[in-house]
């Protein structure tokens, strides 16, 4: 009966054995007091276990497990036996095959039996080989390890790299087989080691995925010892009972880099003078800085969210905003000036540069506007401009600005095959109007003279005044050459008008030089030279007028050229003589006067006319030397005459207009040089021109005052071909009057110039003057000049203009 139950029993047992080995597990049951296992055979071919070894298993089992695993199993197993044991053991670990090799397996066992008192009697359990899953796991870790883009480190408890992924390998510099099996504190700088042990232990005494010391600054060092910013997060994860960490390295240099300039950027954006303004792809503002609102007067508040239409102040036309836009879609920048208009309604101009910020997609993320006020500097700038490059009085370019524009004018007549014409125009009376009336009315005069001359010109002509009385235009673009002749008599005939000047009236008129690009000359300087002669020469043909530069004037200009250098040898080399003509008393025939009359012998050239270099000399101021010269020459010889010959013998000395002018007496004048020789002043009469008695200023008043009292008798000379009126003559104490040879020479019986004769004869008497007939030729002459009263004669009647040997004899 018994070997039947135990025979029952035992087929049972073994149908249970095959089917749990059927299954592939291994199956293994353990007595508790006898410390005998019974093992299936699968679970012995699982080790490669021999059939014997079924012999006091248990402990061959526990030499069989991982040592990393034996303390977590033995310690799970505990106390599984000290509960109630209730549902069945598992425990995953790894187990030495005979061979050396371990498998993973997951171990199921329950309690089937306890002794009386309580003591765990018996166990039955199976052995899963996991061994395959286990490695696949791990695997799949790896994998998605691997695929991370960010550095990744698997570490385990005591630090030791296990695995590294190309982007670590990358990151660190390392080769991946130099990573794994070292401790992480390679990749840690020296100085950070303690520091990082300890973050190391404190992490694995309490493991939760956590970022490591964000707050804290984190260094990691390369193979080539290159340290770098790091940020690096710890999860930790629990692979086959142990604890191991997944260390993610983020290099952050360059968001280290980033933020430092983020935050430079907005120290910047907060200091700066300039004013910012940061919009979206819609105009709206998103942000403004403190300038913005110093500037404008719209807070932040009120800023931020309105259109960036805010500040317009429509002093733009529309096509301005477009081609703004147009810039800036093109390009995504546009910088310019441009007027805006703050909170309290006021403009100003500010100097406004916008850029654009792209998101990846390329489309329009951010519009940055930094714009400062320039109205001040604006406002300067063009001060300074107009002060230039304009005259002040008038409000013409002034000779800079017309410089420019002449040379402007130059090049486009240049392209464009067209010529143009320099018009230099110079007042005929100003001088006299401005000493007369004073500067006030000058100035006055000037104005209205500008926009007489502007009237006359088109708009694309410039008309320029180079100073004092000078103007210039510029007559552009020339394609009919009588256009140009218009333009001059329309300026001619808009000045003749009355000016009504401050409750005076009067008249003015000009002369006006023309040349032509680029008939006459190629360059400004040789134009300007051009327009300057022929602006001369119309002064010459008597004023009122206008004259076209020639070939002619130019030859003109070199041979004047010529003749000063010369004349200025001339005295240096005892070139010049005087001569002497009688001045005779009509009356009686006696002569008691001559005229000093200068002669310059060139030694090329011969006798120069004085009528030829003396206004050159006047030109250029070297007729003050030259009469000074003439003065004392016949000075000396007057006073030797006067012992010799005839004690009261007298010389006319002529005297320009320009040596009263400019002279100055610094050694004192004529009349002070008489006085030093002891002579008196009745040995000279000094010859001036009616030109001079049009020349108001005190100056010339105080000298001609000045040889009266000194005894000094003055002749109005070449009288008649002047403007003389009676009452200058009057005025400045003259005494002689010489009428001009134009007259005498046609003088006849009845002709009308014998009655002006007669007439100036008349009058001059009853003023009190003497009267000199000038270019007496004939006996005829001579005689109706005796019958009308003539009080002396002069001229080749007499004698020529002789020198000083010669002129004795007539004495
Ligand atoms: P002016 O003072 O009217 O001098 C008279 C001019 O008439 C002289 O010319 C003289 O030679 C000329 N003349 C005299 N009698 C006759 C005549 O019967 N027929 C003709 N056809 N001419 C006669 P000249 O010497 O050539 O001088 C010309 C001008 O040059 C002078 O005119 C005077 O204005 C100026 N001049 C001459 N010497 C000097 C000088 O030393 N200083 C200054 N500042 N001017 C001078
Ligand atoms: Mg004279
Ligand atoms: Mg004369």
């Amino acid at each position: 009966m018994r070997t039947r139950t135990e025979e029952a029993l035992r087929a049972s047992e073994e149908r249970w054995k095959f089917a749990l080995e059927g299954s592939g597990d291994g199956v293994w049951d353990y007595n508790f007091q006898t410390h005998k296992v019974l093992s299936s055979r699968r679970y012995k071919e699982m080790y490669g276990l021999a059939e014997h070894d079924n012999e006091d298993v248990v402990t061959q089992w526990e030499k069989r497990i991982h040592p990393d695993d034996k303390i977590c199993v033995m310690t799970d197993l505990r106390t599984y036996l000290d509960g109630d044991a209730s549902s069945p053991f598992s425990a995953e670990y790894r187990m030495r095959c005979s061979d050396g090799s371990w498998k993973w397996i997951l171990d199921r066992a329950v309690l089937v039996s306890r002794t009386a008192d309580g003591k765990p009697l018996r166990m039955i359990g199976t052995h899963t080989d996991i061994t395959e899953r286990k490695l696949l796991q791990m695997k799949q870790l790896m994998m998605v390890l691997e695929c991370s883009s960010e550095a990744v480190l698997l570490v385990n408890k005591e630090g030791f790299i296990l695995f590294a992924n190309d982007s670590a390998v990358r990151l660190f510099g390392y080769a991946q087989n130099e990573l794994v099996g070292c401790s992480v504190d390679v990749l840690v700088p020296l100085k950070a080691r303690p520091g990082h042990g300890s973050h190391l232990a404190a992490f694995m005494s309490n493991p939760k995925p956590r970022p490591m010391a964000t707050a804290q600054q984190l260094f990691a060092v390369r193979k080539d010892g290159s340290e770098f910013s790091v940020e690096v997060s710890l999860s930790p994860i629990e692979i086959d009972n142990q604890v191991f960490v997944i260390t993610g390295v983020l290099d952050i240099t360059e968001r280290k880099r980033l933020e430092r300039e983020m935050q430079l950027a907005a120290m910047v954006y907060r200091a700066i003078g300039e004013a910012i303004m940061v919009a979206d792809a819609d105009n709206r503002i998103v942000a403004v800085n403190p300038s913005y609102t110093r500037l404008t007067g719209y807070t932040e508040q009120e800023a931020v969210g309105q259109s960036t239409k805010l500040l317009k102040s429509g002093r733009h036309t529309k096509d301005f905003y477009w081609r703004m836009w147009q810039s800036l879609e093109k390009t995504g920048h546009w910088q310019g000036e441009i007027w805006n208009q703050r909170k309290n309604g006021e403009a100003y101009l500010e100097w406004l540069v916008i850029n654009t910020v792209y998101d990846d997609n390329g489309a329009v993320l951010r519009r940055i506007a930094m714009f400062s006020d320039v109205t001040d500097q604006k406002r300067a700038e063009q001060t300074i401009w107009q002060q230039a490059n304009f005259d002040p009085l008038t409000g013409l370019p002034n000779r800079r600005m017309f410089h420019d524009r002449l040379e402007q004018e130059i090049k486009k007549a240049h392209r464009s095959a067209l010529s143009l014409a320099l018009l230099f125009l110079d007042l005929d009376r100003f001088k006299e109007i401005n000493d007369t009336l004073g500067h006030a009315i000058g100035d006055l005069l000037l104005k209205e003279v500008a926009q007489r001359i502007s009237g006359c010109v088109r708009d694309v002509d410039t008309v320029a005044r180079l100073g004092g009385d000078e103007f210039t235009v510029i007559l552009s673009e020339i394609d009919d050459f009588g256009s140009i002749a218009r333009v001059a008599q329309g300026i001619l005939r808009s000045l003749a008008g009355p000016f009504q000047l401050d409750g005076e009236i009067l008249y003015e008129s000009a002369s006006i030089g023309i040349t032509l690009y680029p008939d006459d000359a190629a360059t400004l300087e040789e134009l300007l030279k051009n327009a300057d002669q022929a602006m001369y020469a119309a002064k010459h043909q008597g004023r009122n007028c206008y004259s076209y530069f020639t070939s002619s004037m130019q030859e003109a200009a070199h041979a004047r050229m010529r003749l000063i250098a010369d004349l200025r040898s001339a005295m240096a080399e005892n070139q010049l003589l005087v001569y002497y003509q009688p001045i005779v008393e009509l009356a009686t025939g006696a002569i008691h006067k001559a005229e000093a009359l200068i002669r310059w012998r060139h030694p090329v050239r011969g006798f120069i006319a004085p009528s030829e270099f003396i206004p050159v000399a006047e030109e250029v101021g070297m007729i003050v030397d030259i009469g000074d010269w003439v003065f004392r020459e016949a000075i000396r010889q007057t006073a030797s005459w006067r012992l010799s010959h005839d004690p009261v013998f007298q010389v006319s000395i002529n005297k320009s207009p320009v040596q009263f002018l400019r002279e100055d007496n610094s050694h004192g004048g004529w009349a002070d040089y008489l006085k030093a020789l002891g002579l008196p002043g009745q040995v000279i009469v000094i010859e001036i021109t009616e030109g001079l008695l049009l020349e108001t200023s005190k100056i010339v008043a105080d000298k001609l005052l000045a040889f009266r009292d000194a005894g000094v008798q003055v002749a109005l000379d070449d009288f008649g071909t002047g403007y003389s009126s009676l009452s200058y003559l009057k005025k400045f104490d003259i005494d002689y009057i010489k009428i001009d040879q134009s007259f005498i020479s046609n003088l006849a019986p009845g002709s009308s110039d014998m009655a002006l004769s007669e007439a100036i004869i008349v009058m001059a008497h009853k003023l009190g003057l003497k009267v000199i007939a000038e270019g007496v030729e004939t006996a005829e002459q001579r005689d109706l000049l005796i019958a009308a009263g003539c009080d002396y004669g002069q001229g080749y009647w007499f004698s020529r203009p002789v020198p000083a040997e010669e002129f004795e004899k007539l004495l």
